[in-house]
C-alpha cells in the first residue's frame, strides 16, 4: 500500500465514524426517548474523543509528507486533509476542551435567558465563549485576520474584507427595496384557516419527490427545527407542521431537500472521503435556497402547488393562482430571522455579520451588544425591538461559538441568485416544466453543474464554473427587484 492509500483508508474510517456521530445527532432530535439524554451525552462525548484522537493522529503527518499527489483528485483530497490536520493541530487541546465545555453550558444558559427575556443572565457566558473564540482565532490566524480564521470552518477561503465589500453593496439596495414594498398600496392577504397535519405531511412528501429527493437513501421525520443530516447513501431530512401555516411545512421540506439532494448527488467515487460532502455552508445554502425560493416560490411552481393544495385541502379561501403566488411571497417586517421573507432575510444576516465582526475584533463588548443590535435593527427595519427574545437572544449561534457562520446564509442567497440567472439562461423553457410540477430540468442542471462535484473545487470556483462568472450580488438583487416590484405593483 502506498502512503496515499494508507492515508485514504484511515480517513475513510474517520469519515464513517463522523457519519455515525451525525446519525446519533439525528436520532436525538427525532426519535430518541427523553430518558436517554444523559447516556446519549456520554455516548457522543466518547465518540467525539475517538474522532479527535484520529484527527490528530501523528501518522497523518507522515502519510501527508509521502503521499503521491500527481493525480488532481488525489491532490485535492490531500489538500483538504492537510488543511484540516494543520488547523486541528494549531488549537491547543486544553483550549478545545474549554470551548466544548463552555459552549455546552452557554447553550443551556442562552435557552433560559431567551425563555425569560434576560440578556444579563446570558452576558457573562457569552463573554466567556467570545474570549475563548478569540483565543482560538488567534491560534489559527497566526498573525492574520481573526474573523477570517474562524469563518474558514464554514466557508473555506472566504475573507471578511471580501464579504464586507459584497454585503455593503447589498444592504442599501435591500433597504430601498424593503421601503418601496412596505410603502406599496397593494395589500397582499395572509393565508388563513386550518390545514390538517395529515394533508400537510402527505403534500410535503410529494414536494420532496417533486424536487428529486431519493427516499431509498433518505427519510423524512418531524423535528422542532427542520434540518438535514448525513451524506452519500444515507441523507435524512426533517420537517415540521403548524395547523394554520402549511407553507412552513412545505418550504421547510423543499429547503432541506435542497441540502439533502446536494449530498445525495455527489459522485459515488468520493463516498466517505473529504470530497464526499458539500464544499461549504455557503454553497450548501445556495442549493437549499434556490430549491426553496427561485424554484419553489416561483410563479410557475406555485401555480402547480395551488392546484395540489386545493385537491388536498379543498377550498381554502384563495380563488386564483396569481393571488396565491402573492400570498406565498407576502412581505412583512418581523423580528425573527428564520421567519423572514426573501426581501427582509438578508438584512437580518447583515446585521449579525457586522455585530459579530465587531465582537471578534474587540470593537464591541458583550454588555453593549443589545443596544447595538436594537439601533441597527431600527435603522434597517423601521421597527423597535420589543424584547431581547425578539432581538439579540433569538439565535443559538453565538452560544455555540459559531462566529463566522452567519455570512454563509447570505452568501448562499447570493450564489443562488447567480445560479438562477445562469440556469434560466441555459434552460429557457424552465417555467413551462415548473408549472407542471416538474423540477427535473432545474435539478438536473444543478446536479450536473454543482452538486456532483462535492468538495472537488473551492466554493467560489464551483459557482464560477457553473455560471461562467465570478459570484456577485447583482443577480440576486435584480431577481428580488423584478419579483417584488411585480407582486407589489411598485
Ligand atoms: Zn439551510
Amino acid at each position: 500500500m502506498s502512503a496515499y492509500d494508507d492515508l485514504m483508508a484511515f480517513q475513510r474510517e474517520t469519515e464513517a465514524l463522523g457519519q455515525v456521530m451525525g446519525r446519533l445527532g439525528w436520532d436525538q432530535e427525532t426519535v430518541m426517548p427523553p430518558g436517554a439524554a444523559e447516556q446519549r451525552a456520554e455516548e457522543m462525548a466518547a465518540l467525539d474523543g475517538v474522532l479527535h484522537r484520529r484527527r490528530t493522529d501523528p501518522r497523518i503527518g507522515d502519510w501527508l509528507e509521502q503521499a503521491d499527489t500527481s493525480d488532481p483528485v488525489a491532490a485535492r483530497q490531500v489538500q483538504k486533509i492537510r488543511h484540516r490536520y494543520e488547523r486541528t493541530q494549531r488549537v491547543p487541546e486544553a483550549l478545545s476542551a474549554a470551548l466544548a465545555r463552555t459552549t455546552s453550558l452557554a447553550h443551556r444558559v442562552w435557552a433560559e435567558a431567551r425563555a425569560t427575556n434576560d440578556f444579563a443572565l446570558f452576558a457573562p457566558k457569552l463573554t466567556e465563549v467570545l474570549d475563548l473564540s478569540r483565543e482560538k482565532a488567534a491560534a489559527l490566524a497566526d498573525g492574520g485576520n481573526l474573523y477570517d480564521a474562524l469563518a474558514d470552518d464554514y466557508e473555506p477561503g472566504a475573507t471578511e474584507a471580501e464579504l464586507e465589500t459584497m454585503f455593503s453593496a447589498l444592504r442599501p439596495r435591500l433597504v430601498a427595496l424593503r421601503e418601496r414594498v412596505m410603502g406599496s398600496e397593494r395589500a397582499v392577504p395572509k393565508l388563513s384557516g386550518a390545514f390538517a397535519e395529515e394533508g400537510q405531511l402527505q403534500l410535503s412528501s410529494e414536494l420532496a419527490g417533486a424536487f428529486g429527493y431519493d427516499l431509498n437513501s433518505g427519510r423524512i421525520d418531524k423535528a422542532v427545527h427542520p434540518f438535514s443530516s448525513g451524506s452519500g447513501l444515507d441523507v435524512r431530512i426533517t420537517t415540521r407542521t403548524a395547523l394554520e401555516d402549511p407553507f412552513n411545512c412545505f418550504y421547510s421540506t423543499i429547503h432541506e431537500v435542497g441540502h439533502a439532494r446536494y449530498e445525495q448527488a455527489i459522485d459515488r467515487d468520493y463516498l466517505l472521503t473529504p470530497l464526499g460532502r458539500g464544499v461549504s455552508m455557503g454553497v450548501h445554502e445556495s442549493q437549499s435556497r434556490i430549491y426553496e425560493n427561485q424554484l419553489g416560490r416561483s410563479r410557475a411552481f406555485t401555480g402547480w402547488l395551488f392546484d395540489r393544495m386545493r385537491s388536498t385541502f379543498g377550498d381554502f379561501g384563495i380563488s386564483d393562482p396569481d393571488t396565491f403566488y402573492a400570498v406565498v411571497n407576502r412581505c412583512a417586517p418581523g423580528y425573527i430571522r428564520t421567519e423572514a421573507d426573501e426581501v427582509h432575510y438578508n438584512l437580518h444576516v447583515l446585521l449579525r455579520f457586522d455585530l459579530e465582526r465587531d465582537l471578534v475584533a474587540g470593537r464591541l463588548d458583550v454588555p453593549d451588544l443589545p443596544d447595538a443590535w436594537n439601533d441597527r435593527f431600527e435603522r434597517d427595519f423601521g421597527l423597535k425591538v420589543d424584547q431581547p427574545a425578539n432581538g439579540v437572544l433569538q439565535d443559538v449561534h453565538w452560544s455555540e461559538a459559531l462566529f463566522g457562520y452567519f455570512p454563509t446564509y447570505t452568501l448562499g442567497n447570493v450564489y443562488a441568485g447567480c445560479l438562477n440567472a445562469a440556469l434560466r439562461n441555459d434552460v429557457p423553457d424552465l417555467d413551462a416544466e415548473l408549472a407542471k410540477g416538474n423540477t427535473a430540468p432545474a435539478t438536473d442542471w444543478l446536479r450536473e453543474k454543482v452538486q456532483r462535484h462535492g468538495g472537488l473545487y473551492e466554493p467560489k470556483t464551483v459557482i464560477e464554473k457553473a455560471t461562467g462568472a465570478a459570484p456577485s450580488e447583482g443577480p440576486l438583487l435584480d431577481y428580488l427587484d423584478a419579483k417584488f416590484s411585480e407582486i407589489y405593483g411598485i
